[in-house]
């Protein structure tokens, strides 16, 4: 347990230092891999840490390229906390109902879930860099590079092998069948439609009333944006962290 501490601090401090993680986004990092380590051992903070690193090494992938789209999305650089709860807030969850429980589905749902984390996180930060512009699901108009609720072929690949790397990445420590892991795969990737379903939908989006772009800031050449649509209370975190839940109770509902 306190192994399990220390590493989970090395590598929250870690990030820390590479920009990955702003000092909340740190502190949330501790407790969410102490969390999951309590309740599934150095196989939870392994599989935690190939979301981390990998989507770590996504973002930092050809930043530069991405600079148009930092104007769109509503974060960037460090993920703070409200960003690593929206990640790992559902892993928290599993690895307490792991605790209490001591079923074998909680364990199930906590790699599907971050399956699905990393899935999201692949297809966003990979898909800006396609070279084809992303179209908006529904009216398959072409849209902007970062534009949620907008898919790209290339992203779609990224998120699918995303997701799968988590659950390949088990299958030397978990005893489940290949249909098993098939269907835990499959279960992820809908948490990455899940995501762009409400990104297209119920997601705030606001314009700029400088340069007239959409955007899921509030603030655009230091002007306050205009709202367009979408539930208020409904940003890119709070999409997140559904899309990641609906997985987990996805997950649920087939494996109990
Ligand atoms: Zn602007």
């Amino acid at each position: 347990m306190f192994a399990i501490f220390i590493v989970t601090c090395f590598v929250a401090f870690t990030g820390y230092r590479l920009h990955s993680l702003t000092w909340s986004g740190a502190l949330l990092t501790v407790v969410t891999g102490t969390m999951i380590g309590w309740a599934f051992g150095w196989f939870g903070l392994y599989l935690l840490g190939v979301f981390f690193s990998t989507s770590s090494l996504a973002s930092k992938y050809r930043s530069r390229d991405k600079k148009e789209v930092d104007e769109i999305v509503e974060k960037t650089g460090a993920r703070d906390y409200v960003q690593v709860l929206a990640n790992g807030g559902v892993g928290i969850m599993c690895a307490i109902g792991y605790l209490v429980f001591e079923e074998t589905v909680w364990i199930m749902m906590y790699i599907a879930s971050i399956a699905a984390a990393t899935s999201d996180t692949w297809g966003s930060e990979f898909g800006v860099l396609s070279k084809r512009k992303p179209r908006f699901m529904f009216t398959f108009k072409t849209v902007e590079p970062g534009t949620s609720g907008a898919v790209s072929t290339f992203g779609t690949v990224m998120s699918i092998a995303g997701g799968g790397l988590i659950i390949l990445a088990s299958v030397p420590f978990m005893s489940f069948g290949w249909s098993t892991f098939l269907l835990l795969w499959v279960v992820g990737l809908s948490g990455s439609v899940i995501d762009t379903l409400l990104g297209a939908t119920v997601q705030r989006k606001y314009r700029c009333v400088v340069c007239d772009k959409l955007t899921e800031k509030r603030m655009h050449h230091d002007t306050p944006t205009a709202y367009v649509s979408g539930w208020r209370f409904l940003g890119n975190d709070a999409v997140n962290f559904l899309s990641i839940f609906s997985v987990a109770w996805i997950c649920f509902s087939l494996f109990s």
